[in-house]
């Protein structure tokens, strides 16, 4: 059975009677041989400032990896850099086991079996559906093309538009048609700029879910650019958390939410409650109290407790604190506290019958079993 669209290249007489049988039968998104790749020391500068700072990071062939981070942060000329578009400063590049990109050595986007998606679309509005989706295999000769991106768009329940033009197209068809682009020549790596961000909150949670189910069959490798944690964590199997250019923490979600290195990557992925300690005979005593602290922490330290951590008690014991507002969030009731000797109120969240109102006095309990310690800035 045919594996993968450079066996098809390779050997187009013999394969394509085969490839075509293969995707009329299935009417499945006919797999990638999955790539992996390697970055160490990517370095990119603009105008004298780091846009990417000595990025190293080993994605293994099939995984699902989101570069997340604030706008302006370097997610793009990353992605841009391994597809080709842009040119490295210094550093290195490997997709599968070519070395894309090196000193003296740049391989344009075409001979690096990358797939490009984008938050535009970027669909080509002169071409209907199915030539822009034909427009990547071109090399298979114009018939066998068009089968191929006629299977690929039935595989996305949009054949019946195959011959429109895509301003015609809603958002998300138009997101489907660029999927379908994508993925028709069978790239080792897909690689996808926000590609749910132009699109409405209910479309963009079925489109990501179609996508993901698309990317699982089709096995390639996939990095998502996404400045939306909770986006990161339903794609991926792993997360590059980026700052000012720079990797700060990669890992699954599990490591990043219980062991994250830092506040930042803490701050990511739940609301924080920052409160400051200084560790006295290993305990950490601060507004919220006194709590064992792990080993080894010594002086002034940052206590982060996350808001379910954190509850009303109906006890005249624990920690005093004032009502300062209420706000419901769907089922939940966020909770605004003053706290003496806090500087900022303590984010707490309760179902709405544990809600009390603004201007009451509670007292508060304090869950410390995975309360993250960082050392003080
Ligand atoms: P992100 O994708 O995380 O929003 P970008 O990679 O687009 O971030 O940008 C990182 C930094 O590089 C930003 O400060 C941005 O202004 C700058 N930058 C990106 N592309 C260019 C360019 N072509 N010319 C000058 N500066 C750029």
């Amino acid at each position: 059975m045919l594996t993968s669209f450079r066996d098809l290249k390779a050997d187009p007489q013999i394969r394509r009677s085969e490839h075509i049988t293969h995707w009329e039968k299935t009417r499945k998104a006919a797999a990638s041989i999955a790539a992996g790749l390697s970055l160490s020391g990517v370095n990119k500068r603009f105008d004298n400032r780091h846009a990417v700072n000595d990025f190293s990071f080993d994605i293994k062939p099939g995984e699902i990896i989101s570069l997340l981070g604030p706008s302006g942060c370097g997610k793009s000329t990353l992605l841009r850099m391994i597809a080709g578009i842009e040119r490295p400063d210094s550093g290195r590049i490997v997709i599968g086991d070519i070395e894309v990109s090196s000193t003296g050595r740049f391989l344009p986007p075409e001979q690096r079996g990358v797939g490009l998606m984008f938050q535009d679309f970027a669909l080509f509005p002169h071409m209907n559906v199915i030539d822009n989706v034909a427009f990547g295999l071109k090399r298979l000769g114009r018939a066998v093309a068009r089968r191929e991106a006629t299977a690929v768009l039935t595989r996305m329940g949009l054949a019946d538009y195959a011959r429109a033009y895509p301003h015609l197209l809603s958002g998300g068809q138009q997101q489907r048609v660029a999927l379908a682009r994508a993925i028709a020549p069978r790239p080792g790596v897909l690689l996808m700029d926000e590609p749910f961000s132009g699109l409405d909150a209910r479309l963009r949670h079925e489109i990501r879910n179609e996508t993901l189910a698309i990317l699982n069959e089709v096995g390639a490798t996939a990095i998502f650019v996404t400045h939306d944690p909770e986006e990161a964590m339903r794609l991926s199997d792993r997360i590059a958390v980026m700052s000012r250019g720079s990797l700060v923490q990669a890992g699954t979600v599990d490591e990043l939410y219980h062991k994250p290195h830092n506040i930042y990557v803490a701050e990511t992925f739940s609301e924080l409650n920052i409160i400051p300690c200084r560790i006295i005979s290993g305990w950490a005593v601060g507004p919220m109290g006194r709590f064992r602290a792990q080993e080894g922490l010594e002086g002034e330290v940052m206590l982060c407790l996350r808001p379910h951590q954190i509850t009303i008690k109906d006890e005249a014991d624990g920690v005093a604190a004032r009502v300062l507002q209420n706000f419901t969030v769907g089922h939940e009731t966020l909770m605004e506290l003053g706290v003496s000797g806090l500087e900022k109120p303590l984010i707490i969240r309760t179902d709405a019958a544990h809600a009390r109102p603004g201007g009451s006095e509670v007292n508060l309990s304090v869950n410390t079993e995975n309360a993250l310690f960082f050392p003080r800035p």
